[in-house]
């Protein structure tokens, strides 16, 4: 006899909502995050997104609902928040060191990912002498290194081009093979979101709802293969008329 065993929700939100100035931002938002998953959040600019990350994380509060979370968090906001005035080595050791890990051991331990996340070579740099992907790996890392569980990521190809965009896509997803994580990943990209995402929760505008949840379980274990195939351009389809 075969049961069909649910994963963990490790992140789960209920009726959450949210004004700022009585203005309502997020309505009755209720979504939940298995692990292992890549979900995707995907939304119009100003639908309240990042606020969404804010509260799940606790730098915002919510006016109602409630969030159970049970699993370690690392947050790369929409910001690159990256020292300029520090090397890349220097910027991913900073949370690790506020966590008390000595300069040494820090350093130690961001070697080990520096081939896996593609930065060998790059780790004396500063971040403006890298290209807008190398920064991102960057900031990628150091969130990693806060949690090493599940990492919410807020727009980060947003600023990319296309085609740097394309690669980095297909850096996450390895990566995210190899480092056992779980992702929420904000995006306003249709087809990005149809690429990476096991689930796509859409977001519509003025108040933020969730308009759908989309399972996408077409070429599940070759992602690469749903930017040719029919599947995407009807889920884009399905998306696009919601938004
Ligand atoms: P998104 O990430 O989807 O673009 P945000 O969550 O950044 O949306 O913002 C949603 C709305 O909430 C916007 O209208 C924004 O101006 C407003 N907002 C966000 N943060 C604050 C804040 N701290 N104070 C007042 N208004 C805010
Ligand atoms: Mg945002």
């Amino acid at each position: 006899m075969t049961t069909k065993v649910k994963k963990a929700e490790i992140i789960s939100l209920n009726n959450i909502n949210k004004s700022y100035n009585d203005m309502r931002i997020l309505q009755d938002i209720s979504l939940f995050v298995e692990y292992g998953e890549f979900v995707s959040i995907i939304g119009p600019s100003g639908s309240g997104k990042s606020t969404l990350f804010n509260i799940i994380t606790g730098l915002t509060d919510a006016d109602s609902g409630d969030q159970k979370i049970s699993t370690n968090i690392g947050y790369m906001q929409q910001k690159d928040l990256l020292l300029p005035w520090k090397t890349v080595m220097d910027n991913i050791c900073l949370p690790l060191q506020i966590k008390g890990v000595s300069t040494k051991e820090a350093r130690q331990i961001v070697k080990q990912y520096l081939d896996m996340t593609g930065l060998r070579g790059y780790e004396n740099k500063y971040p403006n002498q890298l290209s807008g992907g190398m920064r991102q790996r960057a900031s990628f890392l150091r969130t990693f290194l806060t949690s090493q569980d599940t990492m919410l990521l807020d727009e980060p190809f947003g600023a990319l081009d296309s085609i740097t965009k394309s690669k980095m896509q297909k850096w996450l997803l390895e990566i995210k093979e190899k480092l056992n994580i779980t992702i929420l990943f904000i995006t306003h990209d249709i087809e990005e979101a149809i690429f990476l995402s096991d689930r796509i929760y859409v977001l519509g505008a003025k108040p933020g709802i969730i308009k759908s949840e989309i399972s996408l379980d077409f070429h599940k274990e070759e992602k690469t293969m749903r930017l040719v195939s029919n599947e995407l351009l009807e889920t884009k389809n399905e998306i696009l008329k919601l938004l």
